[in-house]
């Protein structure tokens, strides 16, 4: 596992119980297909869900000093990071960095990157120039208007509201990548893994053909 920790943070101590719970409990949620215990998730199913319990404590640490803006990409099937993706992720750590100082004018005062065979991503600690959702609606705009933002879940996190929720600015739910039915209502159940897949590479595709990788 890569991982790269700039700044002070120190990911050390497992936080209590509870926040695990939280975390995992938004883990099946949004994976329906996985409501199973952890005896019968494949390897790599615990890998991904161990990574992102990981993140999550990170994350959590992190918003005890301030905003946290992360992203991962949403990649559907088993596959979470083909070798292809590590130019788009490096650009794309890049651009969002970009984007967050010149739209919400935030530093970065410390990063965790991480680079698994169960995911890649990464999360800051930015300064509290704007309120955190002020961050979540910039973080909505670059979803909305990037050819690769259907496949990214990008988060504001704070100390007090937790993960900030599309609805806790008034939008509704995110729409599936191909039909626009809301996701809690598609996902899994109306098109086929290989459906899925290809879609996202498409996406990458764009965004590689965009930017010039
Ligand atoms: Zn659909």
């Amino acid at each position: 596992m890569l991982c790269i920790r700039f700044g002070k943070m120190d990911m050390g101590n497992p936080l209590p119980a509870r926040d695990g719970c939280k975390s995992l409990a938004k883990f099946y949620k949004s994976n329906r297909k996985w409501k199973m215990t952890s005896f019968q998730m494949t390897p790599e199913q615990r890998s991904i869900l161990s990574l992102r319990e990981r993140v999550y404590r990170v994350k959590k640490k992190m918003s005890q000093s301030g905003h946290v803006i992360s992203f991962a990409f949403n990649i559907p099937g088993a596959e979470k990071r083909p070798a292809w993706l590590s130019a788009i992720f490096k650009t794309l750590r890049e651009e969002l960095m970009d984007y967050f100082q010149n739209v919400c004018g935030v530093n970065i005062e410390d990063e965790f990157l991480y680079d698994t065979s169960a995911g890649c991503g990464f999360c800051c600690l930015v300064s509290q120039v704007v309120t955190a959702l002020e961050l979540k609606k910039a973080a909505i705009n670059f979803e909305n208007n990037s050819v690769i933002g259907r496949i990214l879940d990008i988060d504001v996190m704070d100390a007090y509201h937790g993960i900030i929720s599309r609805s806790d600015l008034g939008y509704s739910e995110r729409l599936c990548f191909l039909c626009d039915r809301k996701v809690s209502e598609c996902i899994g159940r109306r098109h086929s893994i290989e459906q899925l897949i290809l879609y996202s590479e498409q996406c990458c595709k764009e965004y590689a053909a965009l930017k010039g990788i």
